[in-house]
């Protein structure tokens, strides 16, 4: 029997595909190249737009067409939790399931062979899937999720009502789960969750578990997101200025530059405040990569308004941005106000956006060139012909540079001879 995921949206959907290829592993299936060889095939989705609702609408009605008869399609992640038997009308889809059953799978799929459809979007708050030494598919870069859920109210994200309110992981389980995979070979751990900076189990914070995971893993990278300009605070930085193996990278979403968006938005905190941290991060931590998440078309959001977002955006010189047009979701306190801010102008005001961070990112990579870099050696790459080898700053850029594929794996120095974007190229040191 085999099996093929195939994953939509945020860190959390690759570390459950992950766990879940996990699972159908040690129950004896193996995996496919494609969707055509598999008899599980797994759409492990996202709610969080209405296009990435659409993209992975439109991609199971046509796994349902290309799955080989008698395939059993699994719909999981938050949009079985959301929308639950209504998925059942897709072609092929037996199984629907919310993100608190995935250690269940194999057993839903032996009985989803057997003609059942079943669906199960029951809440649990423990964590299910355990660590593991066996598991070989993260390769050298893997995830801990440490906590799972939100507990926060943004007024347009549906993440709290899809994952539930926020529960911690114990320390021990991510630390258990973080040696794992260190024996499995991989290099560089990111701690994930929704906002880990809300970290909290019996007393240990986020900066106290950031600081033992980096202790506990000394030859390891260790990094973290995402975290919330509310709750992220001085002892992360301290964190990460003093133990040498926290990478140097805050992924910060700033969601809008406007006070009076941020309040509409219910984020909990003031653009004073976002550039407070990222003013002492930068002290703390010279070389920090400072990366965020921008919405714009917000209801009510004027031009005035995206004007200033897009002032502190430039001010600010991110190295990198994800950037949305709003898009109301269903339940969420935004969907009930006015959509106000018309398509045409959502996507002006974007390319405005995408064209300054286009320019803020490339200055920021720029400063690099000439630098020599510590770049964990990923893969091999073949480039007009040459192959070469791709890898990450711990700043989190992706390199090109020739190589010997003998080092996949390990922890190189690069000079950095030029960049494009957020990507640099540039050659081994000391061969
Ligand atoms: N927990 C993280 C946070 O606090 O920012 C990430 C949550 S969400 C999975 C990732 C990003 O999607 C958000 O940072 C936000 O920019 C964007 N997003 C969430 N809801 C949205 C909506 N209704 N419309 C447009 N973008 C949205
Ligand atoms: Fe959504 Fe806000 Fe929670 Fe992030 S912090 S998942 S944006 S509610």
């Amino acid at each position: 029997m085999r099996y093929y995921v195939e994953t939509y949206g945020c860190q959390m959907n690759v570390y459950d595909s992950r766990k879940m290829e996990e699972s159908l592993t040690a129950d004896g299936l193996s995996a496919s190249e494609s969707p055509e060889g598999a008899d599980l095939i797994v759409v492990n989705t996202c709610s969080v737009r209405q296009h990435a609702e659409n993209r992975a609408l439109a991609r199971i009605r046509e796994l349902g067409k290309r799955a080989s008869e008698g395939a059993v399609l699994a719909v999981c992640g938050c949009m079985a939790q959301r929308m639950g038997s209504e998925l059942f009308k897709y072609k092929g889809v037996r199984l629907v399931l919310g993100p608190d059953s995935y250690s269940k799978l194999g057993g839903y799929f032996r009985s989803a062979r057997d003609g059942a459809k079943v669906l199960d979007t029951s809440r649990d708050d423990s964590f299910r899937f355990q660590a593991s030494d066996s598991y070989r598919g993260w390769g050298v870069r893997g995830f801990v999720s440490i906590m799972k859920g939100c507990s926060n109210s943004c007024s347009y994200c549906i993440v709290p009502s899809v994952r539930g309110a926020a529960v911690s992981r114990p320390p021990e389980e991510v630390m258990e789960e973080a040696l794992a995979l260190s024996r499995a070979g991989v290099k560089d751990v990111t701690l994930i969750g929704q906002n880990v900076n809300a970290y909290c189990h019996g007393g240990v914070g986020f900066s106290a578990l950031l600081d033992a995971t980096a202790e506990r893993l000394p030859g390891t990278r260790v990094r973290f997101t995402t975290s919330h300009p509310r709750d992220m605070n001085e002892s992360v930085i301290e964190v990460m200025s003093r133990r040498g193996n926290v990478c140097e990278h805050v992924h910060l979403p700033l969601q809008s530059g406007s006070d009076r968006v941020l309040e509409r938005m219910n984020r909990g905190y003031s653009k004073e405040r976002y550039r407070g941290i990222v003013t002492s991060a930068r002290r703390a931590v010279p070389d920090v990569s400072i990366t965020t998440d921008v919405i714009v078309g917000f209801p009510g959001e004027s031009r005035q308004d995206f004007e200033e977002t897009r002032s502190f955006f430039g001010e600010m010189e991110f190295d990198s941005a994800f950037m949305f047009k709003f898009s109301p979701r269903p339940g969420t306190q935004a969907a009930r106000l006015a959509d106000d801010v018309p398509l045409d102008e959502k996507e002006k005001r974007l390319a405005e956006l995408i064209e300054l961070e286009r320019r803020t990112a490339s200055a920021r990579s720029a400063r690099l060139v000439g630098r020599e870099l510590e770049v964990l050696v990923e893969a091999r790459k073949v480039k007009d012909g040459v192959p070469m080898l791709t890898g990450r700053t711990r700043c989190n850029r992706t390199v090109l540079f020739e190589g010997s594929s003998e080092i996949s794996g390990k922890l190189v120095s690069v000079k950095i001879d030029s960049s494009r974007g957020v990507s640099l190229s540039g050659r081994l040191v000391n061969g």
